[in-house]
């Protein structure tokens, strides 16, 4: 007899829907979660720009760890597509996948998601707009909670749950043991059993996965990493793009060097914000549903993929050291004007100051060229100056850069068509397998999973 059925370590999307699914199919599982972070309501980070303005670098961090994982205070976009988000389809079939998606689509309309807007790339014209200036818009539905009813789907999902399922928050799995039939959890304060179990422990978790793996004998692959900046401009230089698609994908393949430069997480009338990823303060962005909490500006990232394999393979260290020289120059983030950049001068309070375009982050103003490698760099420019052509104005002098922007990926963990790994009853989802990198995609593979287990 084991103590559970089955163990999740991890309460991000994967986590959470994993156990709901499960639940919602067999009410009489025995369900654990283990949970490094606080639940929802005790989530609160002690920066507040006044008494406490930069990390303080909490034993876990209220933004990336707790119910709700990493995306709790996130913009809430939810992404139906395979075309970016992770690569959930190529283990599960794209149409599964996208079934899914829709699945927790539908979860979340239930759950308090109701009234937001879902917007679609499907036989667009700003397609065509895009293609006549060599940029390629990908296809994808979006769902846009914002982060004020991302909450509240997540307060809900935690009332459905929490009588159901036991919760171990503030208890960060120490180990994983195989046993003989089903597995050993260990964490600072208990043992337990368990005839399945679900790791679900997102990017924070990466460190730790990679020790699992190691432990146990499961084989991983590197992966890549995103690096760029975040920009930010008028918010009626992208608004025919945004009313209607929200957020649009867009691709460009530079002339000079052949690199493939993105967009990637746009925020209309949003704010740029601060990420922090043990310790090292990089840029993100979010905006609210609720039009009262809406700024004058949209931001979105432009990045570029790296993926290195040999001899040095570990892409992460690579941005990671990136970022921590921009922290090192600008004790944070910086941020430049265009029109400094192109020029090969740094932004300075002054010109800041007299930019149109008022920044929504208090960053340092700098100069991102002697952080960012030039290679990226110039792939960014180019890419400005082609979204000029579809959204005139964006590569206006005042248009705000600030850097560095990165995604880090999780290493691939190696598992079969089910998310399991070479050993039964041990699968891995959501980010922390390398398979996903968005909330529908994570959410998804919870499902997928809770299903499996059940038919098994
Ligand atoms: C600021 C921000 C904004 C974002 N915005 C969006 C967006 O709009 N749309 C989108 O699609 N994606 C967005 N993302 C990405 C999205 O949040 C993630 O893709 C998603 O949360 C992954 O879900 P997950 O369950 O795999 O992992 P996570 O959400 O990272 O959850 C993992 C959980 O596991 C816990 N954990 C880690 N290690 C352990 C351990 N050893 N023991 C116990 N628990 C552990 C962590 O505390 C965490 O709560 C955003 C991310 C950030 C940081």
């Amino acid at each position: 007899m084991t103590d559970f059925d089955v163990i999740i370590i991890g309460a991000g999307p994967g986590g959470i829907f994993s156990a709901y699914e499960l639940i919602k199919l067999n009410p009489n599982l025995k369900i654990c979660i283990f949970e490094e972070g606080n639940p929802l309501e005790k989530r609160k980070c002690p920066i507040d720009g006044v008494k406490v303005k930069s990390c303080v670098h909490c034993p876990s961090c209220a933004i990336m760890n707790g119910f709700g994982g990493a995306g709790a205070f996130s913009d809430g976009k939810y992404n139906i597509t395979n075309q970016f988000g992770g690569n959930l389809c190529d283990y599960i079939g794209a149409k599964e996948a996208i079934d899914l998606m829709e699945y927790v689509d539908s979860i979340n309309m239930m759950y308090g998601g109701e009234g937001s807007k879902l917007y679609s790339t499907a036989n667009s014209e700003i397609k065509k707009l895009c293609l006549q200036n060599k940029l390629h818009l990908l296809d994808a539905r979006v769902r846009h909670l914002g982060t004020d009813k991302n909450y509240v789907v997540l307060s809900n999902l935690y009332n459905i749950l929490k009588d159901k399922v036991t919760f171990y928050f503030k208890e960060g799995v120490k180990t994983v043991e195989k046993l003989e039939k089903g597995f050993k959890v260990i964490s600072k304060n208990r043992e337990v059993t368990c005839n399945k179990c679900i790791i679900s422990v997102g990017r924070s978790g990466s460190k730790w996965m990679e020790s699992v793996c190691k432990d146990l004998n499961i084989k991983t692959h590197s992966n890549r990493v995103d690096l760029g900046v975040r920009v930010e401009l008028p918010a009626d230089v992208f608004s025919h793009l945004t009313d209607k698609l929200y957020e649009s994908k867009i691709v460009y393949r530079t002339e000079k060097y052949g690199d493939l430069v993105r967009t990637f997480c746009m925020n209309p009338y949003g704010a740029v914000v601060n990420e922090n990823t043990n310790g090292i303060i990089t840029v993100n962005g979010h905006s609210y549903e609720d039009k009262s909490k809406h700024t004058n500006n949209t931001n979105f990232a432009l990045l570029v993929s790296k993926h290195f394999t040999e001899p040095f393979d570990d892409s992460n260290a690579y941005a990671e050291n990136i970022a921590k020289l921009s922290n090192m120059l600008g004790g944070g983030v910086i941020i430049q004007r265009f029109g400094d950049l192109i020029r090969g001068r740094r932004s300075n309070i002054d010109r800041i100051n007299d930019s149109f375009v008022i920044p929504t982050l208090s960053a340092t103003p700098g100069d991102l060229s002697l952080v960012i490698p030039k290679r990226i760099l110039d792939g960014i420019i180019e890419m400005i100056y082609a979204l000029d052509k579809i959204a005139p104005g964006t590569a206006n002098d005042d248009t705000l850069l600030y850097g560095v922007e990165v995604k880090f990926y999780n290493m691939t963990v190696e598992l079969d068509n089910n998310l399991e790994t070479c050993h039964k009853g041990l699968y891995v989802i959501g980010d922390g397998s390398g398979v996903t990198h968005s909330l529908s995609h994570a959410s998804a593979s919870g499902v997928f999973v809770a299903r499996k287990i059940l038919e098994q």
